[in-house]
């Protein structure tokens, strides 16, 4: 089956075919780099992260580009709040980004390319689109006419009135029409900013990833994705700068979008404190339990996060792991066809979900460890298509006490010295901590092992 994707610009669930099939190019929208990423972002992150595992199995190259947001009017505010450097705060928080990205195991990008290097080549769109008459400048502003660009609306198909009505623009006095957005602002002194043809300023956000994936991918490239929030205004935005500058055709193929995620029910703010960190997350949970949660409902449906749903993953995990224990897996192993024709389906990973239970149900009936070995192989092969099994079992089911095993044998350690000492009160008590922390010691002829209550 070939691979179908949804296009947000046709509504429609539509065969993929790449430009050039010898090199499949993907632009995600990045993260603006001024605070720890929430879990809600890391939700467009893993469903990209599982199509481009999908396009790199199908296709011999993918260039996957995902851009850092590190010039931004968010950023500027955190940083006087934070009375950091402005450069100190983006370097800090790109770190805590990727590491984050990493724990929930996801692969880098091919290109992450900054936006504060690649001012150059927005200032060259932008001057271009002057040009062409569809910016004007105006009180050291830059903006795009919109009204200069029919087709707009074509991909969030909202109306310009409702846009007005909505109050979803800003209204301001140097806009010839509300609708029209920001390519190109003034900086006032103290504010980071760039010499260019309209005097000291930065460039507004949409601009940043029409020049940064022309630049990478090409005028025309194949997908382009993000999170549902941003088809309005942003996505909107980037696609009428681009085919302005280089027409109709051009710019992303196939827009695909996430759904939105969740807090028990309510939208994630800080004001409500259900805003809940990935690097937070982490601390308690494991990144591959994290990812599961993610994929556990279609990307394109709404994803609520709560306790439940972390239960009941961890439970699914516990018994795919469990059919992978004690295996001897053979490397040659390939996805199994219904996995690849459930991710095939629009990244259906829900149901991808259901065939690795199915396989792991044949794994726990299959009456030879022969037979076991081969299904268990095919079971890692093909979790590893969603990002998954990226540990030995034996580690997945040590590291879900919430306890890491040096910690653990520190207190073997302690305990097995205050045996030495005669001291049975503290051997005792060492031992009924790690029991609290679900870890059960057994004393053998060799020394002191432990399990997994
Ligand atoms: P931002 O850094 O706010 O631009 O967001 C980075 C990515 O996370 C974008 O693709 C957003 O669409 C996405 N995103 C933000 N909030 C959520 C959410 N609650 N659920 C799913 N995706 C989100
Ligand atoms: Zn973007």
């Amino acid at each position: 089956m070939p691979l179908f994707l949804h296009n947000t610009l046709t509504r429609q669930k539509e065969p993929f075919v790449p430009l050039d099939p010898h090199n499949v190019r993907l632009y995600v929208c990045g993260p603006t780099v001024y605070d720890f990423a929430h879990i809600g972002n890391a939700r467009p992150y893993v469903i990209f992260d599982v199509l481009n595992r999908l396009l790199r199995h199908l296709y011999p190259k993918v260039t996957y580009v995902r851009n850092i947001t590190d010039i931004d009017d968010k950023i500027i505010k955190a940083a006087r709040e934070n009375n950091e450097e402005i450069y100190d705060l983006t370097q800090r928080t790109t770190r805590y980004f990727q590491a984050d990205m990493g724990a929930l195991g996801n692969i880098p990008p091919n290109i992450e390319p900054l936006a504060t290097a690649h001012v150059k080549e927005m200032i060259s769109m932008i001057q271009s689109l002057v040009q062409k008459d569809h910016a004007y400048e105006s009180e050291g502003h830059v903006l795009f006419s919109v009204k200069s660009f029919p087709k707009y609306g074509q991909l969030s198909r909202c109306k310009h009135d409702e846009m007005i009505a909505g109050a979803r623009v800003e209204v301001a006095p140097y806009k010839r029409d509300p609708e029209d957005f920001i390519l190109w602002k003034p900086s006032e002194e103290g504010i980071p900013g760039w010499e260019s043809p309209w005097g000291y300023g930065r460039p507004g956000w949409h601009i940043e990833c029409s020049a940064m994936s022309l630049k990478y991918l090409d005028e025309t490239f194949d997908i382009h994705g993000g999170g549902q929030d941003l088809i309005f205004p942003h996505h909107e935005n980037e696609m009428a700068q681009s085919q302005a500058c280089f027409g109709p055709q051009t710019f992303a193929r196939v827009w695909l979008h996430n759904g939105m995620l969740t807090v028990n029910g309510e939208k994630m703010s800080k004001s409500l404190g259900n805003f809940i960190t990935v690097h937070q997350l982490l601390e308690k949970l494991p990144g591959e339990l994290i990812r599961f949660v993610l994929l556990s409902s279609h990307y394109r449906q709404p994803l609520d996060w709560n306790d439940q749903i972390v239960i009941q993953s961890r439970q699914s995990l516990d018994r795919l792991y469990n059919a992978l224990r004690g295996r001897e897996l053979s490397k040659e192993a390939n996805i199994i066809e219904p996995i690849k024709t459930a991710l095939e389906d629009d990244l259906n990973t829900p149901l991808a979900i259901s065939v690795l239970h199915d396989l792991a149900g044949r794994i726990y009936k299959a009456s030879t460890t022969h037979e076991k070995n081969e299904l268990a192989s095919s079971l890692k092969a093909s979790g590893e298509a969603l990002g998954l099994f990226q540990q030995e079992p034996e580690s997945w089911f040590k590291g879900k006490t919430g306890i890491d095993e040096n910690t653990i044998l520190a207190l073997i350690e302690a305990r097995t010295q205050a045996r030495n000492k005669k001291d049975f009160i503290e051997a005792d008590r060492v031992r009924d901590e790690l029991l609290n922390a679900g870890i059960l010691l057994e004393d053998t002829p060799q020394g002191t092992t432990w399990r997994q209550q």
